[in-house]
């Protein structure tokens, strides 16, 4: 057989984790792997450095330490593919031309679509854990703040990781009430959206740990502007008839997620639906036009939410089906959409949410997957980023096959 060329967009979570299972299974694959940054980032990490638990530094590793010997890296950023004629063309003006090309080029953070919120990042008490910069401060404020009101906010989903923003909330309050100084901090989540988490079965024991906590939750509270010197916020709050209206609040403390897209060049290309997200089968992950187009991780249009959890299960789906499609024969692995989020409600316990498409419950544990276990904290700040590294970045493949919950 020809040397087969395989084009890897993206050296994040689904585009290392893609290329080590691919290696795996053929050693003497051509793999060139596109990725304009130095490090590499653990993101999930960020969630416990905010809260004090987990130290920044681990979170990041030079990407050259990770690539694979023998995997070309262009260090470089994509802006168009022409997917007719199987190419990539990159910012600094290269050409490659592929075989099979996988996309894997994670979602865009637009904090700029937040009126005066990039001047005032990391002071002003205006911080977030969505930047690896930035998720110290957030732990900075939480032991500062000694009274006063809090905000955490939650733009429109699909967002990396739905249940990041509340988590930062969750261990906040949770350090407060141990401080004895939750009574004197009023904290508000304020989300764009009409539910709490995407799989109701989830909901009530949040909603039980946001009563705990005495949280205000304002549904349908989009964050527009900020004024952090004076220690203002601006929402866009639609109410029920869809009637929309500003309101202002003060703040003390702001915790930001910032608005999530696509990146532009997927929909530029042709690759993308309706939404801008790269247009896939929900089971192959193959492209719905193109089939030597795949796409796994944050990119990708299938309903699943989106997490490392997720790209860990697609990694395996597409090094299989990419196989099978270079040696001609039909795909056979399909993704079951399964995400998981640990939810950590407090230190020490965790909801772990294990769902696949149509909210279907796929728990890897024998364990009431609705209540909050201290198996999950054990996984989330021990297990998990140990398995990262040492892991999923070097093709092992452990659970990946879940079963449905009868
Ligand atoms: C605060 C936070 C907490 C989280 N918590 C969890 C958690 O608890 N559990 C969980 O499973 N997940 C969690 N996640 C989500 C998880 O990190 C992402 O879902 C995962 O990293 C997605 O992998 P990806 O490869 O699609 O994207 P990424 O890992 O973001 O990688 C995308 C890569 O593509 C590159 N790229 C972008 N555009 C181009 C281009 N034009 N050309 C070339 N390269 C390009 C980028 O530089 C980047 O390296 C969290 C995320 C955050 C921010």
């Amino acid at each position: 057989m020809a040397q087969q060329h395989i084009v890897v967009i993206g050296g994040g979570t689904a585009g290392l984790g893609v290329i080590a299972s691919l290696r795996k299974r053929r050693q003497q694959l051509t793999i060139t792997l596109i990725e304009p940054q130095e490090y590499h980032y653990y993101q999930p990490g960020w969630t416990l450095v905010g809260a004090g638990e987990y130290d920044q530094l681990k979170t990041r590793r030079p990407l050259r330490e990770l690539i694979p010997e023998g995997v070309c890296w262009c260090q470089d950023r994509v802006s168009k593919v022409d997917a007719e004629s199987q190419q990539v063309h990159t910012l600094q003006g290269q050409t490659l031309t592929y075989d099979v090309l996988l996309i894997c080029c994670g979602l865009t953070l637009h904090w700029e679509k937040i009126d005066g919120l990039t001047e005032t990042l990391g002071k002003n008490g205006v911080t977030s854990n969505y930047r690896y910069d930035l998720a110290p401060y957030t732990w900075q404020l939480v032991q500062q703040l000694q009274q006063g009101n809090a905000l955490f906010t939650q733009p429109p989903v699909p967002i990396k990781c739905a249940g990041a923003p509340q988590k930062a909330l969750y261990l906040a309050c949770d350090y407060w009430q141990k401080q004895q100084r939750l009574e004197h901090i009023q904290s508000e989540f304020c989300l764009a959206g009409q539910q709490l988490f995407s799989v109701s079965a989830f909901i009530p024991e949040l909603e039980r740990w946001m009563a705990r906590y005495h949280v205000r939750i304002n549904y349908g509270c989009n964050l527009v502007k900020v004024d952090g010197a004076n220690h203002q916020a601006w929402f866009e709050l639609t109410g029920p008839e869809g009637v929309r209206v500003q309101v202002q609040k003060s703040f003390d403390m702001l915790h930001v997620v910032p608005p999530q897209l696509p990146p532009a060049f997927i929909a530029s290309s042709g690759l993308g639906n309706e939404g801008g997200w790269c247009e896939v089968d929900e089971k192959t992950l193959q492209h719905k036009r193109f089939p030597s187009v795949f796409a796994l991780g944050d990119v990708v249009s299938s309903p699943n939410s989106k997490t490392a959890a997720a790209a860990r299960k697609q990694i395996v789906i597409v090094a299989r089906n990419v196989l099978h499609f270079l040696r001609q024969q039909s795909l056979t692995a399909n993704y079951d959409g399964y995400s998981s989020c640990p939810l950590s409600v407090a230190r020490g316990k965790v909801v772990l949410a294990e769902f696949g498409y149509n909210g279907r419950l796929l728990p890897t544990f024998p364990l009431n997957p609705l209540k909050p276990h201290w198996l999950g904290w054990f996984l989330k700040t021990r297990f998990l980023p140990w398995f990262y590294w040492k892991g999923l970045l070097q093709g092992v493949e452990w659970f990946t096959y879940s079963k449905p919950k009868r």
